[in-house]
């Protein structure tokens, strides 16, 4: 009978009633009274209890007073401080009726019965309380639904938009009005059909993005919007509407906004609107956000501007570039990697002050267009370099700076900024050198590199790379004691180009990877030629870029090249230039010791072109240092830097270490070399790089007049 009248709130489902009683039999009496017409759920105690009230849906509770731990009256004090829980009947159960029965009232509970269980009255009292519930129940929601059609019918009337949405990449309608519907010139059908997963459709494309990225930037809940943009309507014609928004919650991590729109096109507030938008458009079509200095536009326009007001001036275009820029956000966080971007903006913005024009390109390039004034342009390098070191963070901050000297002013800035990019690659990765200064050859190197990046993979498969040998000799003895292989391209059309052009080139773009492996197969088969032909066979070293090094499996896929051509690994010596070592020291001590393990002899490329010192020579897994013989000027032998030589080939030795000099050119050279006891040596002076077969035949003879 009473869920004949839950049926009409409830559907078909039954109603759950929740017992409670720390005595077993107590329960089970009230559950053969009510198991019929009700779900039964039962709690031993007063935190049991509300564990199911608060993780089950109840409708009904009969509660006891009396219980260990905690009382009926605990959980009643409970369940009416508790929003969600406050409106379930509870009836209390007592065998006192005498002092409880107030109490539980006042606590808020809306019945009592009395143990012992008359069933019948029980019953009729559960009964009563339910029939009550209901009641109110449907009361409440028929005053919600006409409160809700009050706010609809309100919401329609009003002149103007209303509507939230949730701000993504799109406006997501969550709710709308007529109103809107009239000012977008739409029917509810259409708006409901079309443009409810994405409002932002009908903003005038022009302002849509202004509009959404003021939507975004507000993030924090009260944020208000106020703001004038155009929209479409229906039928074509463009409206200018304020948009009066308030971010009041956020759902799934995007803004939810509740907005009211109103046409402003005939309005008075109309012009001083439009003018604010169209300042704040301005300001965001030319402004970078996160600094506030010019962006690439608004630098490019300010630029040409600049150029043409103050003709007889001349000026220079600069662009500065952070090294490793990616590294700092990586170590220290974007939000550390924005400060500094900050600091250099303000930093430039300080410094320029009216004389030039400052913007940011993108990421962490700023450019500049300022006096071309060697004198200024060494103070701000100098004032920036200053201002970075306080940027706060362990690492060191380098700066490198390319430019432009602009000699014509009808050059467009975007191609002037391309070639302050042309000159910072001249010097990416430069140790000695942060800036350059664009000239004519850098564009010629451009196209070569074009050219280069089209046809090398070809060039190899064609055999057009040629390994030539240039032979080491004892000094003393004049006997060959080794050889270096240095590769030859010759192009088909262009001829001979040397490695410096394109090494560089190739370690740059990656090649060099698969290059180097090419040319170790060729020295590899050359060594199994010089082995196998009963002629003299002499250690050939081979250049190894730095790159390789970071190469997974390196070593091990070396060792299997000269295992499939039967060389020992003493064979084949490993140059590597002393830059390389400059930088990442510790990872690559690592791999050269563990291919010096593996038997391997490493040379030291160039030492004394960097940084490297003697000490530091200790540290590192080195067998033979290669001597730079630029390091002699001219053919002075007994100045300082020939002294500087003395001792390093000196120290060297006694470290246990050989020395080759390299590019003898000539006779005094050779002989100043002998006296300081060096004892290898290489250079034109003594034979040129050649070719294999060449080569294999002055070893031969060079052995038989030894
Ligand atoms: P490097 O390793 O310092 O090689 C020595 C360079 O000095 C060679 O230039 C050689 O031809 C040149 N040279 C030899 N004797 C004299 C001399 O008496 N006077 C003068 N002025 N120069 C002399 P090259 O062959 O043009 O090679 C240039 C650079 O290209 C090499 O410098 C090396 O770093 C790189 N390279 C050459 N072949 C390879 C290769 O197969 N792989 C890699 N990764 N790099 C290579
Ligand atoms: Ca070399
Ligand atoms: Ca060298």
């Amino acid at each position: 009978m009473i869920n004949k009248k839950a049926e009409k709130m409830k559907g078909q489902e039954k109603w759950t009633m929740l017992l409670v009683d720390d005595m077993e039999i107590n329960m089970a009496i009230l559950e053969n009274i009510f198991e019929e017409e009700f779900i039964i759920m039962k709690a031993g105690g007063g935190r049991e209890a509300l564990d199911i009230l608060n993780s089950t849906k109840i409708d009904m509770v009969i509660l006891d007073i009396v219980m260990p731990k905690m009382s009926g009256f605990d959980v009643l004090k409970i369940m009416k401080s508790d929003e969600r829980l406050s409106a379930i009947p509870v009836v209390i159960a007592t065998s006192d009726v005498e002092g409880n029965e107030e109490k539980a009232l006042n606590l808020g509970a809306d019945d009592f019965i009395t143990k012992p269980y008359n069933p019948s009255i029980v019953y009729k009292r559960v009964e009563n309380i339910l029939e009550k519930h209901i009641l109110e129940r449907q009361k409440l929601q028929s005053a919600l639904q006409e409160s809700k059609a009050e706010y609809q019918s309100l919401a329609d009337s009003v002149p103007g938009g209303i509507s939230t949405w949730r701000v993504t990449d799109r406006l997501d309608v969550l709710y709308f009005n007529d109103g809107l519907c009239e000012l977008l010139g739409l029917s509810r059908e259409e708006f409901l059909e079309s443009y409810m997963d994405d409002l932002s459709r009908l903003i005038y494309e022009e302002d849509r993005k202004y509009v959404m990225e003021t939507l975004l930037s507000g993030n924090r809940q009260g944020d208000r919007v106020n703001m004038a943009h155009r929209i479409v309507r229906k039928d074509g014609q463009v409206r200018w509407v304020k948009l009066s928004a308030i971010h009041y919650k956020t759902e799934d991590g995007a803004p939810v906004y509740c907005a009211v729109d109103m046409d402003i096109t005939e309005s008075r507030e109309y012009e001083i609107l439009i003018e604010k938008h169209n300042q704040e458009l301005q300001h965001m079509l030319e402004y970078d956000a996160l600094t506030d200095v010019y962006n690439r536009y608004g630098f490019c326009s300010r630029t040409a501007q600049l150029l043409k007001d103050r003709p007889g001036e001349s000026f220079v275009l600069m662009k500065i570039d952070i090294e490793q820029f990616k590294v700092i956000n990586e170590l220290y966080g974007v939000e550390t990697g924005d400060r500094i971007l900050r600091m250099i903006a303000g930093g430039l913005k300080q410094f320029v002050n009216g004389s030039g024009v400052l913007g940011r390109l993108e990421a962490d390039h700023f450019v500049l267009c300022v006096p071309s004034d060697p004198g200024y342009i060494s103070a701000l390098r100098q004032f920036l370099q200053e201002r970075v070191a306080k940027a706060g963070i362990p690492s060191q901050i380098r700066l490198f700076y390319g430019m432009y000297p602009i000699n014509d002013a009808k050059t467009s800035v975007e191609l002037m900024c391309d070639r302050c990019d042309l000159a910072l690659k001249s010097i990416k990765g430069n140790y000695n050198k942060n800036y350059a200064v664009y000239d004519e050859k850098m564009h010629e190197r451009v196209l070569l590199e074009q050219e280069m990046a089209n046809d090398m993979e070809q060039a190899l498969e064609e055999g057009q790379f040629q390994v030539y040998y240039q032979p080491v000799y004892n000094l003393e003895t004049e006997q060959i004691a080794s050889a270096e292989a240095l590769v030859r391209w010759f192009h088909p059309k262009k001829g001979f180009i040397s490695p410096g052009e394109f090494i560089p080139f190739f370690e740059k773009n990656g090649f060099i990877v698969k290059f180097d492996a090419y040319i170790r197969e060729q020295v590899a088969k050359t060594l199994q030629e010089l082995e196998t032909g009963g002629k003299r066979r002499v250690p050939i070293s081979v250049n190894i870029s730095r790159l390789e090094l970071y190469v997974p499996d390196f070593a091990k896929n070396l060792i299997d090249l000269l295992k499939k051509y039967q060389v020992p690994c003493s064979f084949m010596r490993l140059e590597i230039t002393e830059s390389a070592y400059t930088d990442n020291p510790v990872q690559l001590v690592q791999e050269v010791s563990s291919l010096q393990k593996a038997g391997f002899q490493i040379l030291m490329d160039d030492f004394g072109s960097g940084y490297s010192s003697l000490n530091m020579l200790k540290e590192m897994p080195v067998d033979i240092l290669k001597l730079d013989m630029k390091f002699l000027s001219g053919e002075d032998f007994y100045g300082r830097e020939s002294n500087i030589l003395s001792y390093i080939i000196q120290m060297t030795q006694s470290m246990g270490m050989e020395t080759v000099a390299e590019g003898i050119e000539t006779e005094a050279q050779a002989r100043f070399l002998k006296r300081l006891a060096c004892k290898y040596g290489q250079g034109y002076y003594y034979a040129r790089p050649m070719p294999k077969e060449e080569f294999i035949r002055l070893l031969w003879d060079n052995g038989q007049a030894g």
